[in-house]
């Protein structure tokens, strides 16, 4: 292997000449502290920037034992460094003398969400944190002296001074895995105490501002507090009991004023299946891993999705046990995610009124008298759901401030008032009985179970003029071959490297998991345990990269549920 010497003697001896001279440093290179392996260059100034890893020994690092001895707890160390790493290149990067990207350097710096990434592995045997680097150029001329200088002498000194862990990093460190352990350890008591979440007395829900992901500290911030009677003490390993609201299996509402922070909670629970890191706010708010959002989303695209237990037949006769639209109604999109989720495997739904369908949530008294059943092919979502809750398990959260009609059908009611939660199941029930609403059921059949779905490989094409084109043009967007699939609806989707990471993972299912004869899930779950074997790595092979988040499943296959050439096999299909 070269070394470092021999790095700098070629990058000054390319002073002066065409770009592209840069590929012929693509390879390995013995720093001493690590190995600087040179991924890719990029062709010009302009072009994405060129991809590197530094690969250590933990030792070299100063790794305490601890910080990778499981998996999980690998991951934490991994968005850690990744963190420290993406603070000292940050305070650099700032000069950037020559043409186009020269003399860039960035590494996928995370959100407040501890995810696993590409960008920094951490093993018992290496650490590799990959980033990139806009070589410098002036003009289309090799830069040598000013890449020497960034690659050869800059990079080292950034690395040894934000990766070595020194003791007073260490204990940062610890809190950050601690703090990811403790919050996988309270998700794990859910279940066992029938609970979809938790959060903690003391969580800061709200966000600085609607653009912000910093919390709105006190005195501004008010911090959460649980009613006594819904009170739970869970356990944390490391930093011991925590007192905090359990929110029990069934249907809870929120209700309460607008601006009292409703959806402020609603979006805390959302965003609670994954790990946030120690001072985020909502460290200890966890919602059981599959929990879904759920919105209304109008024009999107459904393949055959049967929504039958929502709608039924609709005008002209169209029948809804399979139903497909390239650009389904409010009502219609909000019933294909519920039935979707449901097939992934959801067992938490999250839906909040200011983005749900009003017809597709309630049918009151009035108006069921108005317009009659046979012309409102709509069961509204109050009839299915202690059904949905105890036919298939699956609890439901909604925030509701504008209709009463849910308190008959909640098992628990949260009110809040002024950023403070209370229980108000009491005082629901008791309202419910006071004032009945007079409105009738109107469920005829019970809920239909779908088929699993068995998507055509052949409908999955990402090629674009002869080239496999599959690119993540924002967190909400994918383009797949000629295709634009939009993932605006998907609220659980945190990172765009997470999308790029889903465009990914759609065009390696075509290739491997859906052969015409698994359906949706099963190919998922073949893909989720490829990558938990292999790591994200498995998504490019060849070309490793360092811009990947891992996505959850349910937003993998909400993706290819919206991809909108997707068409399914039949049976009549040959199906080999
Ligand atoms: P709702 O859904 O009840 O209308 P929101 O959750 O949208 O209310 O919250 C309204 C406003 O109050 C938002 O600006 C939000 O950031 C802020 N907010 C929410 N919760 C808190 C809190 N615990 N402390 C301070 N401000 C909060
Ligand atoms: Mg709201």
């Amino acid at each position: 292997m070269e070394d470092r010497e021999s790095l700098r003697r070629r990058l000054w001896a390319m002073e002066g000449r065409a770009y592209p001279a840069y590929k012929e440093i693509v390879g390995r290179y013995d720093f001493g502290l690590f190995t600087l392996k040179i991924y890719h260059v990029q062709g010009d100034p302009f072009a994405a920037p060129s991809r590197m890893g530094l690969v250590f020994v933990p030792q070299k690092l100063n790794l305490p034992v601890w910080a990778y001895a499981t998996p999980k707890r690998a991951v934490s160390t991994a968005d850690w460094l990744t963190r420290q790493f993406g603070l000292a290149l940050r305070r650099v990067s700032q000069r950037r003398p020559g043409t186009g990207k020269s003399g860039l350097l960035a590494v996928d710096v995370p959100g407040p969400e501890v995810l696993a990434r590409s960008c920094c592995q951490v093993t018992a045997s290496q650490v590799e944190m990959r980033f990139v680097v806009g070589l410098p150029a002036a003009g289309r001329r090799i830069l040598g002296r000013e890449a020497a200088n960034l690659v050869c002498e800059q990079l080292p000194e950034l690395a040894a001074s934000s990766l070595v862990v020194s003791p007073e990093a260490t204990a940062q460190l610890r809190t950050h895995v601690e703090t990811v352990e403790d919050a996988q350890a309270l998700r794990a008591q859910l279940a066992a105490r029938h609970l979809v979440a938790f959060v903690g007395d003391g969580s800061i829900l709200p966000r600085k501002s609607g653009v912000s992901s910093q919390p709105l500290q006190p005195p501004q911030g008010v911090a959460f507090t649980a009613p006594a009677s819904l009170a739970q003490t869970l356990q944390r390993p490391h930093a011991g009991p925590i007192r905090g609201l359990g929110i029990p299996e069934g249907l809870t509402l929120i209700v309460g004023g607008g601006f009292h922070g409703k959806s402020t909670l609603l979006k805390a629970l959302i965003l609670g299946v994954y790990n946030h890191l120690p001072g985020d706010g909502r460290e200890w708010v966890v919602t059981r891993p599959q929990a879904a959002a759920i919105r209304a989303e109008d024009g999107r695209r459904v393949c055959e999705v049967n929504i039958g237990g929502f709608i039924g037949a609709l005008p002209g006769d169209r029948e809804t046990d399979s139903f497909s639209s390239d650009n389904a109604s409010g009502s219609t999109s909000q019933a294909a995610n519920i039935v979707e989720a449901m097939e992934l495997g959801a067992d938490v739904l999250l839906m909040d009124e200011d983005t749900s369908a009003t017809n597709f949530m309630i049918r009151d008294k009035r108006m069921q008298s108005l317009v009659a059943k046979e012309h409102e092919p709509i069961t509204p979502y109050i009839d299915r759901v202690q059904e949905i809750y105890k036919r298939f398990g699956v609890s439901s959260i909604l925030v509701l401030g504008g209709s009463g009609d849910y308190l008959d059908v909640a098992d628990t009611v949260l009110a809040m008032e002024n950023y403070q939660c209370r229980d108000v199941t009491h005082q629901a029930r008791q309202v419910a009985a006071a004032f009945p609403t007079g409105r009738r059921i109107e469920v005829k059949t019970v809920f239909p179970t779908g088929v699993p779905r068995v998507p055509n490989p052949g409908s999955m094409d990402a090629s674009r003029g002869g080239r496999t084109k599959v690119r993540a043009r924002d967190t909400d967007e994918i383009s797949f071959g000629t295709e634009e699939i939009d993932l605006s609806g998907l609220s659980q989707l945190v990172s765009l490297s997470q999308t790029r990471a889903i465009g990914m993972l759609l065009h390696w299912l075509a290739g491997h998991a859906l052969d015409g004869h698994h359906s949706l899930r099963e190919a998922l779950e073949l893909a989720y345990h490829v990558l938990d074997q292999h790591g994200l790595d498995v998504l490019s092979p060849e070309n490793p990269v360092g811009d990947l988040a891992l996505p959850r499943l349910l937003e993998t296959g909400a993706a290819l549920n919206r991809l909108r050439s997707l068409r399914l096999m039949h049976n009549f299909e040959n199906r080999n």
